[in-house]
């Protein structure tokens, strides 16, 4: 019986090797490490993010190090960019297919597995001008903590 489980950061390290050598990319300490940090969590941490959890772990790395890894990462298909309404750029090891719920106050980006929107008919008669690779929904909205503080915010306006 197979289950649905995540991979772990050990066979993503043996998937970021073999990518790299299709790539023609040393396997450098640095990428392993920003990679194994980001496969490590599931909050979508910002580049700063990954930054403050690799610089604890390999001292005198630099942020343009890790700015530039990721962007590495991100082009050879080992991580994606997940879109938010901010500005801030978000970053995913997790490539199979899944959405997101993201809060429009505090940032919040959680992941959404669900059938129903995996499997989503392609809209069709577009091949000329553009073809899917892929697609991921995001939701916007506010999560929990952040939705009760807006109910007791607005229970006290109310006087
Ligand atoms: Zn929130
Ligand atoms: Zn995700």
């Amino acid at each position: 019986m197979q289950r649905h489980t995540h991979k772990t950061s050990d066979s993503k390290h043996q998937e970021l090797e073999s990518i790299c050598k299709k790539h023609g990319l040393a396997l450098t300490i640095q990428r392993r490490a920003i990679l194994e940090t980001l496969a490590s969590r599931k909050d979508h941490p910002t580049a700063d993010q990954v930054f403050e959890a690799v610089s604890v772990r390999m001292k005198g790395v630099s942020r343009t190090t890790v700015y530039r890894v990721l962007d590495t990462l991100v082009s050879i298909g080992i991580a994606k960019k997940v879109s938010n309404p901010q500005s801030k750029a978000r970053f995913d090891a997790d490539m199979s297919r899944h959405h997101h719920l993201t809060c429009l106050r505090c940032g919040l980006v959680l992941d959404l597995f669900d059938a129903n929107l995996s499997n989503l008919q392609l809209p069709t008669g577009i091949e000329d001008e553009f073809r899917i690779q892929d697609y991921s929904i995001t939701f916007t909205g506010l999560c929990a903590p952040c939705n009760e503080a807006a109910c007791a915010r607005q229970g006290t306006s109310i006087t």
